[in-house]
């Protein structure tokens, strides 16, 4: 059974980290997250690549039981992005974006679509998004991410979105520069403003931080000793969580943190090597022992 929907970037990326280079290789935002939450539920997903994209890349995701019926394959290029990261691996510096065909992209979502109950707006045109979530009949959680690129160059686009989505899933530099104010706490309380009733902000080596109803909760990023290359992380993130959140079936609290540990547990696999290499390699007994290291680090009492 599908249960997660998401529509965001398939690309070719071309990274730098102080650690390596990796040139034209899968990523996207849409990649990594339906290949994350497959681990947890089954995903269905909305993108369009180039005819220059790799049959076998696409294999990778089918194999993994996502639903790539949504997915057109356009004449002209696939989306490409390049981007670099300093010795903190904090944020990434992009150095191109080529949307390629997403720059005429209409997603027609295939009739069962419609009916999916879990959407993920992942970083993408945030007009596409907008189109993709009024195509769903009254999905029961709809979360968003987004990114500088997009706050940037189509604002009002992005806060007529964020204002109709449940959770707005970003790191902490877009935060700050959505919200315009620099203390995340505030910054969060002004997100719930806008709409979303959770909201999920993503600090990298830092950990996340999420509010509801005026409720915190923190969870670390996991103790790694070898971090090659953060690209994915964040998308490898909110797949975890939304992943976690419909397996589970319910939205309590209780249920939201543990989503939350899901989803830190797996954006660690992914930035342990570039592209999805790590991911690719993933035994699910894996990401159980990661959670409960998870926990037991998190542990107050003996
Ligand atoms: P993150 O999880 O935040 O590191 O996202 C990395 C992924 O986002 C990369 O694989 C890129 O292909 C993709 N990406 C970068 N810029 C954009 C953009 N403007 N729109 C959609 N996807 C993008």
């Amino acid at each position: 059974m599908a249960d997660l929907l998401v529509v965001g970037s398939v690309a070719f990326d071309t990274v730098r980290t102080p650690f390596g280079k990796a040139d034209e290789v899968l990523g996207g935002s849409a990649t990594y997250f339906s290949y994350a939450a497959s681990f947890f539920t089954g995903v269905r997903l909305v993108a369009v690549v180039g005819a220059d994209f790799p049959k076998a890349h696409l294999e990778l995701l089918a194999r993994r039981g996502v639903d790539l019926t949504g997915l057109q394959v356009a004449d002209g290029p696939t989306f490409r992005w390049a981007g670099e990261y300093g010795y903190d691996l904090s944020e990434a510096k992009t150095l191109d974006t080529r949307l390629g065909v997403f720059a005429d992209f209409r997603p027609t979502l295939p009739e069962p679509f419609r009916r999916t109950p879990f959407l993920f707006l992942a970083n993408i045109d945030p007009d596409l998004q907008l189109n993709v979530l009024r195509k769903l009949e009254r999905p029961r959680l709809c979360a968003l991410d987004t990114m500088n690129f997009w706050i940037q160059g189509k604002r009002e686009a992005l806060q007529r979105v964020v204002a109709e989505v449940d959770a707005l899933v970003v790191n902490d530099a877009e935060a700050r520069m959505l919200t315009e104010e620099p203390n995340l706490v505030k910054a969060a309380r002004r997100i719930l403003g806008y709409g979303p009733r959770i909201v999920v902000i993503k600090r990298g080596e830092y950990g996340v931080l999420m509010a509801t109803d005026g409720r915190f909760f923190f969870a670390p990023a996991f103790p790694l000793d070898s971090v090659y290359d953060p690209t994915g992380a964040g998308d490898t993130f909110a797949g975890g969580f939304m992943g976690a959140l419909a397996r589970a079936g319910t939205l309590d609290e209780a249920a939201l943190r543990r989503a939350i540990v899901y989803g830190s547990v797996m954006a660690s696999f992914t930035v342990e090597d570039f592209s999805l290499n790590r991911l690719l390699r993933l035994e699910p007994r894996e990401i159980e022992e990661r959670y409960h290291a998870f926990r037991e680090m998190m542990r107050l009492e003996q």
